[in-house]
Parts: C-alpha cells; structure tokens; sequence
C-alpha cells in the first residue's frame, strides 16, 4: 500500500522537542489538511517527513510504501514518490528552472531504472510548456534561475510546477497558499486538483481555511504545541475561520500547557 504512516513521531531542533508525538496517516487518494497557529510545528513535520539533517528524529517511526524511510536520505524519499513543496523555497543562482527540472526528472528515473539514458530533450520541452501553460507561467520562466528574484507567487508556482512534473504519491505543501493573491491560489490549486486521483495523497499544511475552498480536503488535522490534537473533515476548518484556534486551546490545555 502507498501510504505514509507516522507514527509517535517525536522530533527535536537544537534540543529542543518540538514534536511530541504526531499520529497521522495519509493514502494515496486521500487529501489531508493540517491547520495550526505559528508556530507550533507544522514545518517541522513536513521537514522531519522529507529528512531534513537539522530535524532530529529521537522517537517514533515513518512508514512510506511499507519501508520505514527514517534512515533514507532525502533524495532516496523522493525517489520512492514523496514530495515536498517548502513554504520558503531556497533561490539557487546559476542552475536554471529547466535544467534543474530535467536533472530531477533524470534522477528520478534513474533511480527506477539504471539503465536510463536520460529524458530526450524534445519529450522534455513538450512537456514543461504544457505543464507551464497550466499553472499561467510564462515560458521564459525556464530559462531563469531556480527563484533568483522570483515574487512570493513565482516561488509558489515553481514548487507546483517541480510537483506537476515530478508527480509523486503523495506531496507535503508546506503553506503553499502564502504570499498568493486570489488569481494565483486558484492556479496553483488547479495544478494540485489535477494531480488528485486514486494514485495521489497530500497533505495541505496551512494556516488558513482559504485555500481548502479550492483543495477540498478529505479530512482535517489540527496541530498544537507539537501534537496533533483534533481531527475531522471539512466541517473543522470552517469552525477554525469562525471561531480561530481559542477553542481547542483550552479544550486541550492539559497537553497544550
Ligand atoms: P509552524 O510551521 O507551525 O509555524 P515550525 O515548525 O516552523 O512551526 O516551528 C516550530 C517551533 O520550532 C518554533 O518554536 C520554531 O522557532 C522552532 N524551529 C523550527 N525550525 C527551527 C530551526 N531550524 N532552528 C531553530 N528553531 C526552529
Ligand atoms: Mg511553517
């Protein structure tokens, strides 16, 4: 089974836990949504997911496609179909966005198939324009350094795109709705909702209800102080937008104290 389990996941930064014991598990065809006030882990969840080395996992397992994936690399979880979209995604000057793309691309094949020459340059061309035209980005854009100078939306769209084209199992976007005015969210939410199929898992992390207008969720988590202490569908997020986070403070304060 394609799914990602976590379970008991405890993980430190600088030593200190930031989280406590996360229980999630997400399938392919399921669209989770993880809501939270600043702060309270929700990057370091989608950073410990993917291996960032800064994020230190002390208790708990991850299981991706049955392998528990704590002791692969990032690069290795990727291969196996996970992916994250970062909420500041890094500029790297110098490689542009087509190079960096097909470099990708190759990668991945490789990874299944060692005999992989690499993606011709024809397939490739097709296919980014195609992929670029759905999310309304310029061609020109290939030819620019990974978001050397990019607007906020740019960044965004990039990290759609490197989905849109990388198509894993299941995709992390880590507040993907920031930074983007009404016209971009809805692009941007297109490029997920055409992923979205019986091959496809996400898990939406954000802030706000908004943009679960345009990704509608399966089901949704709420984080506090390192756990995830609520879950349920649709319904949860628009409580979240009417009544914020209060409720649940206190309701769970014996955890979130
Ligand atoms: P969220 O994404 O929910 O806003 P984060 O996961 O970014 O929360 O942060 C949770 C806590 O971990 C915060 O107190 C933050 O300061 C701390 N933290 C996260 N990443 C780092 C880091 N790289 N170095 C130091 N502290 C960090
Ligand atoms: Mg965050």
């Amino acid at each position: 089974m394609s799914e990602l389990v976590i379970k008991n996941l405890h993980v430190n930064v600088e030593d200190t836990e930031i989280l406590k014991g996360v229980n999630l598990t997400v399938r392919r065809g399921e669209i989770h949504a993880i809501m939270g006030p600043n702060g309270t882990g929700k990057s370091t969840l989608a950073y410990a997911l993917m291996g960032h080395p800064d994020y230190d996992v002390t208790e708990g397992e991850v299981f991706f496609r049955d392998e528990n994936i704590l002791d692969l690399g990032p690069d290795e979880r990727s291969h196996l179909g996970l992916y994250l979209a970062f909420q500041y995604p890094v500029a790297i000057p110098g490689v542009t966005v087509a190079n960096f793309l097909r470099t990708a691309i190759n990668a991945h094949r490789k990874a299944a198939d060692p005999e992989y020459k690499g993606v011709p340059i024809p397939e490739f061309r097709t296919m980014l324009k195609e992929r670029m035209d759905h999310l309304m980005m310029d061609h020109s854009f290939a030819g620019r350094y990974l978001n050397e100078g990019f607007s906020g939306g740019e960044k965004k769209r990039a990290e759609i795109l490197q989905m849109a084209v990388l198509k894993p199992e299941i995709a992390i976007l880590d507040e993907t709705d920031s930074g983007l005015d009404i016209d971009a969210l809805r692009i941007v939410s297109e490029g997920v909702n055409a992923l979205r199929g019986s091959e496809f898992g996400a898990l939406v992390i954000t802030h706000y209800q908004r943009i679960l207008n345009y990704i509608k969720p399966d089901y949704v988590h709420v984080m506090l102080n390192g756990r995830v202490v609520e879950s349920g569908g649709p319904e949860l997020a628009l409580q979240l937008e009417e009544q914020g986070y209060e409720w649940l403070r206190e309701k769970y304060s014996s955890v979130v104290a």
